[in-house]
C-alpha cells in the first residue's frame, strides 16, 4: 500500500498504538470494528500531510510507564490526521489523530470512540503491513503484559519476561532459574535438531513449550510460544532454518486446532474467535513461507542428506496429518500441496523416484481405505455403494500424478472424485493456475477441455475464472479455440451464460445467432446492448432471428402478441433498410397485412406503428 514516508510506524509507536487501542476501545466495539474492516466496508484512506517525522517520539511512547500520552489538539494537529469512510447503516466520515486517538471524530450519532473509527484503525493498521489481530486482541495482550510486568518487578526480574523490547540473553537467564536443569537440557538437545527426525523435533517443541503452561489457542499465546521455540534453534543451514520455521508454525497451529475427527463423520471443526484469528496468521505466514524458494546453498554430504530426510519426513507429516481433512476445513492439505509444488519438485532430488514413492504410499492408503468398507460391508456394518475417499487423498493422488505429468491419471482421479458433489471448484482451479504459472499453455488447453465438465458438477460455479484461463491459452495457443467452444457446448446448459458471453465477447454472431435460434430464445428478451453490434455489424444474421419470432408472436392471436410483433417488425424493416432491400420489405409487409387482414387488432397495431397505410 502506499502509505507516505513520514507516515511509517515503527516497532514503539506500533506497541504505543495497540496500548492506546485497548485504553480507548471496549472489547465490544474492536470486534464490531473488526467486522467491518472485514467487510471492506472502509474506504480509501486520506493521509495529511505531516511536517515531522516521528514528531517527539519519546514523549508519545515512554517506554518506562508503557502507556501514552495525549498530545495537545495543537499538536496533534502538527501530527495529521487519517481522513477515511466507513459504510455503516448510513457512510460516515472518521478522522483520526494517531498520535492523539482520543480527540478523533466520527460523524455517527456514538459520541464515544466507536466502531467506525476501530475498523479504520484496522485498515490503517494492514496498511503499514502490522498484523491486524493485534488490535483486534489489544485487551489480551495489555493485560498480558501488564501483568508479567509486575510479576517481574515483583521477583526481582526472575520470571520470564513478555516484554519484547527486553533483551535476549538476560531472559535465556531468567529461564535457567525458573526451570534449571530440565531447560539446559532441552537447549542441548535442540543443538542436534538436524540429526533428529520430525517426531523428535516436534516432541522437543512439546517439551520446551512446557514453561509457557497450557495457553489458549490466541495470536497472543502462538507469538510468546513461537519466542520461545526460537530461543532454543541452533544455528542451522538456510535451507534447514526454513524448514524449522515450517514446522515451528505447523506445530502451533496443531496447536490450535481441535484434535483430528473423523472425515467420514463429517464433523464440523469448530474453532474459538481468538483461535480462528491465531490460526488464520499462521497461515498467511505458512503461505508466504512456503512462496520463498528454498534455498539449498551451503548443503552438501551429510548435511544434504539430513536436509532431505527431514524434508521427506514432513511431506509424511502433513500425509498423515491431512488424511482427516474435509472440504470445508483445509489446514495441512494446501500446506501439503505446496510443500510439494514449491520446495520439492523444484529440487533435483525432487525426482520422478520420489515421486513415485509418494505416489504409491497414497495408492496404498486407498486401498486400505476400500478393504476397510469392503469388510465392514461383509460384517453387515453398513452397505457399501461406492467407497468414499477422502478429499485429501485425491487431491495428493491428483498432484502426484500431475508432476509425474500423468496427466490422463491425474484427470481420472479427478472425475471419480471423492464424493457425489465432486471436486470442490477452487480445487480443480489450482490445477489450472499451476499450469498458467508454469507457462505449460498446451497443456492447460487440455486440461481446460478435461475440467471444465468437472467445474459444472455443482450448481453456481462463476465460470468466470474459467474462461478468463481459456482467453489466456488462446492468446498462445490460437488453434486451441475450437476445443474452447467445443467443451462450453458440453457444459450446456451449466455454462450457458458463459458460452453467451464468449461467443458475444468474441463477435461469433453466426455461432450466438444459430444457438438463440436452437434454444428458441425471444429477441425482446434482450437487452439493446445485446443485439445492437450485432445490427451494426451483422445486421443480416438477425432476419431470420427476427422473423421466426414475428411469427410466434402473431400466432398468440393477442394484443399483447401484435404489440410485440410490431415492435420486432419495426427493427425489422430498419435492417431491411440499412440492407438496402427497401423493395423487399415492402412485399414482406404487404404480405404479412394482407394474409392476416381477419385479425382487425393487429391491422390498427400495425398502423399505430406506422408500418402500414
Ligand atoms: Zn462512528
Amino acid at each position: 500500500m502506499n502509505i507516505p514516508d513520514e507516515w511509517k510506524m515503527d516497532d514503539a509507536q506500533w506497541q504505543a498504538l495497540i496500548f492506546k487501542v485497548a485504553e480507548l476501545y471496549n472489547n465490544l466495539t474492536i470486534m464490531r470494528g473488526f467486522q467491518y474492516y472485514k467487510q471492506k466496508r472502509v474506504g480509501p484512506l486520506l493521509f495529511s500531510h505531516r511536517q515531522t517525522r516521528h514528531h517527539n517520539n519519546a514523549a508519545i511512547y515512554d517506554h518506562t510507564q508503557n502507556f501514552t500520552r495525549d498530545l495537545t489538539q495543537a499538536e496533534s494537529n502538527e501530527s495529521g490526521t487519517i481522513t477515511a469512510e466507513v459504510q455503516g447503516t448510513e457512510a460516515y466520515t472518521v478522522v483520526l489523530y494517531i498520535e492523539a486517538l482520543s480527540t478523533s471524530r466520527c460523524t455517527c450519532p456514538v459520541n464515544t470512540p466507536c466502531k467506525h473509527m476501530a475498523a479504520v484503525l484496522m485498515s490503517y493498521a494492514e496498511q503499514q503491513g502490522r498484523p491486524v489481530p493485534a488490535l483486534v486482541n489489544a485487551h489480551a495482550t495489555t493485560s498480558l503484559k501488564q501483568a508479567a510486568k509486575s510479576v517481574v518487578t515483583a521477583s526481582s526480574g526472575r520470571a520470564y519476561s513478555f516484554d519484547s523490547t527486553s533483551d535476549h540473553g538476560q531472559s535465556f537467564e531468567d529461564k535457567n532459574a525458573v526451570d534449571g536443569r530440565q531447560y539446559s537440557e532441552i537447549r542441548e538437545q535442540a543443538a542436534a535438531l538436524a540429526g533428529m527426525s520430525i517426531p523428535e523435533w516436534h516432541e522437543l517443541f512439546r517439551d520446551s513449550l512446557r514453561r509457557l503452561g497450557t495457553g489458549t489457542a490466541t495470536t497472543a499465546y502462538i507469538q510468546e510460544a513461537s519466542d520461545e521455540l526460537y530461543a532454543i534453534k541452533p544455528k542451522l543451514p538456510a535451507a534447514m532454518e526454513q524448514l524449522f520455521e515450517l514446522h515451528v508454525l505447523l506445530y502451533l497451529m496443531r496447536y490450535c486446532i481441535p484434535p483430528a475427527r473423523n472425515s467420514i463423520t463429517n464433523t464440523p471443526v469448530y474453532l474459538s474467535y481468538p483461535a480462528q484469528l491465531a490460526v488464520d496468521a499462521l497461515q498467511k505466514r505458512l503461505e508466504a513461507l512456503l512462496l520463498q524458494p528454498l534455498d539449498c546453498s551451503g548443503l552438501q554430504g551429510v548435511t544434504l542428506e539430513q536436509f532431505w530426510a527431514r524434508l521427506v519426513e514432513t511431506a509424511g507429516y502433513l500425509r498423515t496429518e491431512m488424511l482427516t481433512e474435509t472440504a470445508n476445513m483445509m489446514f495441512f492439505t494446501p500446506v501439503y500441496t505446496k510443500l510439494w509444488l514449491n520446495w520439492i519438485v523444484t529440487q533435483p532430488q525432487g525426482n520422478s523416484d520420489l515421486l513415485e514413492t509418494e505416489l504409491a504410499t497414497l495408492d496404498s492408503i486407498e486401498q486400505d481405505a476400500v478393504q476397510q468398507a469392503k469388510e465392514q460391508e461383509l460384517n453387515g456394518q453398513r452397505q457399501v455403494k461406492k467407497v468414499i475417499l477422502p478429499l485429501p487423498l485425491v487431491l495428493a493422488q491428483g498432484w502426484m500424478h500431475y508432476h509425474l505429468k500423468q496427466d490422463t491419471a491425474a484427470w481420472q482421479k479427478l472425475v471419480h472424485g471423492s464424493t457425489a458433489y465432486g471436486i470442490p471448484p477452487e480445487q480443480l482451479l489450482y490445477f489450472l493456475h499451476t499450469l498458467v504459472d508454469a507457462a505449460e499453455w498446451t497443456r492447460l488447453a487440455e486440461w481446460l477441455v478435461q475440467l471444465g465438465p468437472m467445474l459444472t458438477n455443482r450448481r453456481n460455479t462463476p465460470l468466470q475464472d474459467y474462461m478468463q484461463l481459456w482467453d489466456l491459452t488462446i492468446q498462445h495457443v490460437p488453434e486451441a479455440e475450437h476445443r474452447m467452444w467445443d467443451t462450453l457446448v458440453s457444459m450446456l446448459p451449466h455454462s450457458r451464460p458463459a458460452y453467451e458471453e464468449a461467443m458475444h465477447s468474441r463477435g461469433q454472431w453466426r455461432r450466438w445467432i444459430d444457438f438463440q435460434l436452437s434454444t428458441g430464445t425471444e429477441p425482446l428478451e434482450f437487452r439493446v446492448a445485446v443485439l445492437q453490434p450485432i445490427e451494426k455489424e451483422a445486421p443480416e444474421l438477425l432476419l431470420p432471428f427476427y422473423h421466426q419470432a414475428v411469427e410466434r408472436y402473431v400466432g398468440h392471436k393477442n394484443r399483447d402478441g401484435y404489440k410485440a410483433a410490431v415492435k420486432l417488425l419495426k427493427r425489422l424493416s430498419k435492417i431491411y433498410k440499412k440492407l438496402k432491400h427497401d423493395e423487399q420489405w415492402e412485399h414482406f409487409i404487404t404480405t404479412l397485412a394482407v394474409r392476416n387482414s381477419r385479425l382487425r387488432a393487429l391491422q390498427e397495431e400495425l398502423r399505430k406503428g406506422k408500418l402500414i397505410p
